[in-house]
């Protein structure tokens, strides 16, 4: 056996190991804490919410235990099982030329992959959401997203692999700068095409008409000398009941997107703290600081592929026994996952930290008060965990844990308002 190959193996079954260490130990704590909800939060969740959300939360996880397992054996099947090497010999089959066969190849590998998780998709929005309530997705829309999605991802996936390909081909040994610099300038358009283009395939977007909530928003935005082109409603009750807000775009053409859900479980004087929130991830240069670490985590990405594409042991220990550019990003994509999750904590605990800063933020310009009120309605209607586990939460968690967000909020509310 190759070297290689032993890394591979003990990396992917290491990963899968502490997914699922973790995810029991978090169904094991969430349990144990469910019968009581947690001192801070009696007054708003009731016993059978706080039930409710540690049912919730320990179902999520018993199906992501399934989907680690399932994600790790679909993995194996496609490199040492020979699954991109039979997709290969096919793809080559189909066309004679060298570009549309790798195309080919790459968007194969890639059906496969999404007629896999097909299965599990099905079951969490039919099964699991709908036992909780959550669900509102008919089988009309899942069908229609389905094929939206798809068609989507072989457009834009089918121009990604032809373009890197294209560049793999023919430009020599520096290929992987041209090629970084070539996915990164498609990122751009992306992100630029996605409020206008992309988005409003999947759903409706409405001017926001409420007047009064629109004032405060403009107040809050002139407050803040933040620039935003349009705020919007989006008809997330469509699909779920789970509520969120985002931005979306650049610079001048920047979006606020309300889902609706959000807009009728929260007061007016929440939403605007919830949104001086998400400003602050924008005012204190989050975004900006994530779009960097991103683009270079890319880069050492493309570099490390430029190489491995040129070693034969690369694809002789990982199932491949013909070396191809197709074969050789293919590997790479479904290869370096099982390493790089080492370096979800500290990207975890990087995001929750933004979190913090962004929490405080909105405590100076909007209502640290109306912020805490607002998440903990969050909390009850997306029947979060009040009570995670500690090293589940360090691990996974973008968001600080409940308890901790809470009070540090709490904390930054003006002892003068404390008082009343
Ligand atoms: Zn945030």
């Amino acid at each position: 056996m190759h070297t290689l190959t032993l890394i591979f193996l003990v990396a992917l079954v290491g990963h899968a190991a502490v997914q699922l260490w973790l995810a029991r130990r978090q169904i094991m704590f969430v349990e144990a804490h469910a019968a009581t909800v947690p001192a801070g939060f009696a007054a708003v969740i009731s016993p059978a919410d706080h039930a409710k959300a540690a049912a919730y939360t320990a179902a999520k996880q018993r199906l992501g235990m399934v989907e680690t397992g399932w994600d790790a054996l679909v993995t194996l099947g496609l490199t040492l099982g020979g699954g991109i090497a039979a997709i290969g010999a096919w793809s080559g089959q189909a066309s004679g030329s060298p570009l549309l066969a790798g195309t080919l190849h790459v968007l194969g590998v890639f059906a496969v992959v999404a007629l896999a998780g097909l299965p599990l998709s099905l079951y969490r929005t039919f099964v699991q959401e709908q036992r909780f309530g959550f669900n509102r997705t008919r089988p009309a829309v899942f069908v229609a997203d389905l094929l939206k999605g798809w068609t989507l991802g072989l457009v834009l996936g089918g121009a990604v692999a032809a373009g890197v390909l294209w560049i793999m081909a023919t430009a020599g040994a520096w290929w992987w700068l041209v090629g970084w610099a070539a996915w990164m300038s498609f990122s751009l358009l992306v992100t630029l095409a996605w409020p206008r283009l992309i988005a409003p395939l999947f759903n409706k977007f409405s001017p926001l008409e409420d007047a009064e909530l629109r004032r405060r928003i403009d107040a809050l935005l002139a407050r803040c000398d933040f620039h935003a082109k349009s705020v919007f409603v989006m008809d997330g009750s469509r699909r779920s009941s789970h509520g969120n807000a985002y931005f979306t775009g650049f610079g001048r053409e920047k979006r606020i997107v309300f889902f609706d859900t959000l807009l009728t479980s929260l007061t007016p004087l929440q939403i605007e703290s919830v949104l001086a929130h998400e400003l602050a991830h924008f005012k204190l240069r989050h975004i900006p600081q994530r779009l960097v670490v991103g683009a270079l985590m890319s880069l050492a990405g493309f570099a490390l592929l430029g190489w491995l594409a040129g070693q034969d042991w690369f694809y002789s220990a990982l199932g491949v026994p013909v070396r191809g550019d197709a074969a050789a990003l293919l590997l790479f994509l479904l290869v370096v996952p099982a390493f790089t999750w080492v370096a979800s904590p500290a990207l975890a605990a990087w995001s929750r930290r933004h979190e913090f800063q962004a929490d405080a933020f909105a405590a100076e310009h909007s209502d640290a008060r109306a912020l805490a009120d607002a998440l903990v309605t969050m909390y009850k209607d997306n029947a979060s965990t009040l009570t995670p586990d500690p090293l589940h939460s360090a691990f996974h968690d973008s968001h600080p844990p409940p308890a901790q967000r809470i009070q540090r909020l709490q904390a930054l509310v003006p002892a003068s308002v404390r008082a009343r």
